[in-house]
């Protein structure tokens, strides 16, 4: 029997990606290794949304290859957003045996068998352009329930407690700087009784904290359906999971989704809402379809809706013509939001997109500075905010072993992760008050076990 490895790049939506590739492998008779050393077909799967990470796929690519080179008919695949982006040039500049986007992993056995057989070099990437002409019929996987992975894949760690559910596919919104649309195609969703259907089946198979992704989940629809109906649907038929959703366009906001949050007790108070700059010129820029004042006031209905709710955000700095007074405009707005968390990137130009060809660039060192500069204030925010989760009582669902020490690593329904000390086991949910904080991760002690979930 085949014995695959498969190591993910990327977000969330790529680690929903694998699951896909798994089960169409374990169908197909593969089974998984943790122990490249140990393994016939050696699978990554990538991401192109900064050069850095291609360039570290492309570092492991060369580990792939002389791994190829120690033992006869071993297989070397590339998966997912360079496979498309980069197609044949991965068989004939980097010595891939296939090349697989994000829409055909469906012939990954048929590909493997293929070389297997001594036909090498094969790639199946559809363009992109031909995907917009068959948007109707673009891959969802509907029919493929994502199988889990082992306990770490890559640099993704796994836990038997939380589930991903992908709701869409595909991006329609053209921000200036993103690759995603390239790669990915047009936004086409689920039909609402598929996601729902593979959302039960991991709740059955003991997932209790599930999050529907997409790359802006606020333009779900199936037919005169909308995200809203879905999260609801899902709430509804899931009563005892916490449900989360990520990724939420700012611009498509508004105060139907935050109602239905309110008014669904397992959905969870949390936001991902990505500002990317503070600067009104930038956003224009970036083609985000909302004001650093639109932004804002989305904040404040947010809050106004959902006092406690947790908000977390994106942003992207260095950004081709950014000035300092840009820069700060943005240093401002994270001040003003105080978000619990956010994940700051420096721009990395993406051939292909329209940001790639606009002037003028800022300077490696601004840049770098101005990243330094921002994480600063933003570790400042996240450390004071989780402080004030000091001496206060939280549910925690247990995930997993902290790595570091003896203890547990829980979450909370605002989506910070607590280590707690005492006896537990993933999947539990205990009541725990935080007692200090280490670093700037809350550490708490078991108050009393709860029944009720969220
Ligand atoms: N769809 C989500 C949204 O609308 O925000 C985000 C998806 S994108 C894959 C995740 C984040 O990567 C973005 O929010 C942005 O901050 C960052 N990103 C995208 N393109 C980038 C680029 N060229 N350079 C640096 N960061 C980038
Ligand atoms: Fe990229 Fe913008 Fe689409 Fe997000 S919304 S995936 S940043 S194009």
């Amino acid at each position: 029997m085949l014995k695959f490895y498969l190591q993910t790049y990327g977000c969330q939506m790529n680690i929903y990606e694998s699951g896909v590739v798994r089960r169409v492998l374990a169908d197909a008779g593969l089974t998984e290794t943790a122990d490249e050393h140990d393994a016939d077909v050696l699978l990554m799967m990538t991401c192109s949304v900064r050069s850095h990470a291609e360039q570290r796929a492309l570092g492991r690519l060369g580990t792939f290859r002389a791994l190829r080179s120690e033992h006869a008919g071993r297989v070397v695949g590339v998966l997912g957003c360079m496979a498309q982006r980069f197609a044949e040039a991965l068989v004939t500049d980097h010595r891939a045996d296939i090349v697989v986007g994000p829409d055909e992993y469906l012939r990954l056995p048929e590909l493997i068998r293929n070389v297997q057989a001594g036909t090498t070099g094969l790639t199946s990437t559809v363009p992109v352009e031909q995907r917009v002409a068959t948007r109707q019929t673009s891959e969802c996987y509907d029919a493929v329930m994502p199988a889990r992975g082992l306990s770490r894949d890559g640099d993704c760690p796994q836990n038997p407690v939380s589930a991903f559910v992908t709701v869409m596919r595909g991006c329609d919104n053209h921000c200036t700087y993103c690759i995603v649309p390239h790669v990915k195609g047009r936004e086409r969703s689920r039909p609402l009784a598929s996601v729902l259907a593979e959302a039960e089946r991991h709740s059955a198979n003991g997932a209790k904290d599930i999050t529907l992704l997409g790359q802006n989940v606020l333009a779900y629809r199936d037919g005169s359906r909308r995200f809203p109906d879905l999260l609801a649907a899902v709430a509804s038929a899931l009563p005892r999971a916490r449900i989360r959703f990520l990724t939420s366009h700012p611009r498509d906001l508004d105060s139907s989704l935050l109602d239905t949050m309110r008014r669904l007790p397992n959905v969870c108070p949390s936001l991902h809402l990505p500002v990317q700059s503070g600067s009104n010129t930038i956003l224009q820029r970036m083609n985000r379809g909302y004001t650093r004042e639109e932004y804002l006031a989305k904040v404040t209905l947010c809050r106004k809706t959902l006092p406690e709710v947790a908000l977390t955000t994106d942003v992207l700095v260095g950004f081709p013509s950014e000035t300092e007074a840009d820069f700060k405009a943005t240093l401002d707005l994270i001040e003003e939001v105080r978000f619990d968390f956010a994940y700051m990137f420096r721009f990395s130009m993406r051939p292909g997109t329209r940001a790639g060809e606009f002037e003028p660039k800022v300077s490696e060192s601004d840049a770098g500075r101005r990243l330094s500069r921002l994480i600063e204030v933003q570790n400042r925010i996240t450390s004071e905010r989780n402080r004030d989760m000091l001496n206060k009582v939280f549910e925690l669902l247990i995930e997993s072993p902290s790595p570091r020490d003896s203890g547990w690593l829980g979450r909370t329904v605002f989506n910070k992760v607590v280590i707690v000390k005492g006896n537990c086991a993933p999947g539990d949910l205990v009541r725990c008050r935080v007692t200090h904080i280490n670093g700037w991760t809350p550490v708490a002690e078991i108050h009393a076990p709860t029944a009720a979930v969220c």
